[in-house]
């Protein structure tokens, strides 16, 4: 398949998830713009534009585009805001926030360094300025002054950990997927499973919004 081939496909994807989701059209055009069949797997091309998420290696996935269309436009970035990432995978969504935001504003902590070193390459290759470092995101960055958004791409045990919370400034956004077991919710059912939450820092604490279930790789 060429170029050409891929970006039809690419617009018939965004014109499906203009469909299909309240993406905003900053969002739609961000994903426009990206090669995704550029970060997945070779044997994986064929499908990297179905709205699904698929294998990358390490037991890890890339997530469906509907999914990176959700939390793009949950973390409300404009261009020149600082933007950090939570678990790079093949760096695909860094690459459509990079659109968004512009260069060298996205900051990305990748666990495995495998994943961490394929992803610097390729987003490199790609034209991204994305600063990404191997690690726990725990700890990643924190030389790095305050970050005006945060999204995570792997759930959080209970909680967004707090030091990942504290390098957001007040009034950003963290958006993530937090692994809620052994809720009890409506009618005394067990609630469990995950829910892609949206925190606004505040000087005093954080608001919570539920944005719904979801389905994410745990946090290491
Ligand atoms: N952002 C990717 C999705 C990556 S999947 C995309 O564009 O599709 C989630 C990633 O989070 C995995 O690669 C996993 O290794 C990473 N991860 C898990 N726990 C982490 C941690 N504590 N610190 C940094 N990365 C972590």
């Amino acid at each position: 398949m060429g170029d050409a081939d891929y970006a039809a496909r690419r617009r018939q994807l965004v014109d499906g998830l203009r469909r299909r989701t309240d993406a905003s059209e900053r969002t739609l055009s961000a994903i426009a713009a990206v090669p995704r069949h550029e970060f997945v797997p070779a044997d994986r091309r064929s499908h990297a534009y179905e709205d699904r998420p698929l294998p990358i290696g390490h037991g890890q996935t890339i997530s469906a585009p509907h999914m990176v269309a959700i939390m793009t436009d949950l973390l409300d970035v404009s261009p020149g805001d600082r933007v950090f990432e939570v678990g790079t995978g093949c760096g695909y969504h860094a690459a459509v926030v990079a659109e968004i935001v512009g260069g060298e504003a996205v900051y990305s902590a990748e666990y495995v360094s495998e994943l961490a070193d394929a992803a610097r390459d390729r987003l490199a290759r790609l034209g991204y300025d994305v600063t990404v470092r191997a690690g726990d995101a725990r700890t990643a960055f924190e030389d790095r002054p305050p970050f005006d958004a945060t999204y995570l791409t792997c759930a959080a045990d209970g909680a967004v950990p707090a030091t990942i919370v504290d390098r957001t400034c007040v009034g950003g956004h963290v958006v993530a997927p937090v692994e809620t077991s052994g809720s009890v919710g409506a009618g005394g059912r067990s609630e469990s499973g995950q829910r892609l939450v949206r925190l606004t820092v505040r000087a005093d604490g954080v608001d919570r919004e539920d944005h719904g279930a979801v389905r994410f790789v745990p946090m290491r």
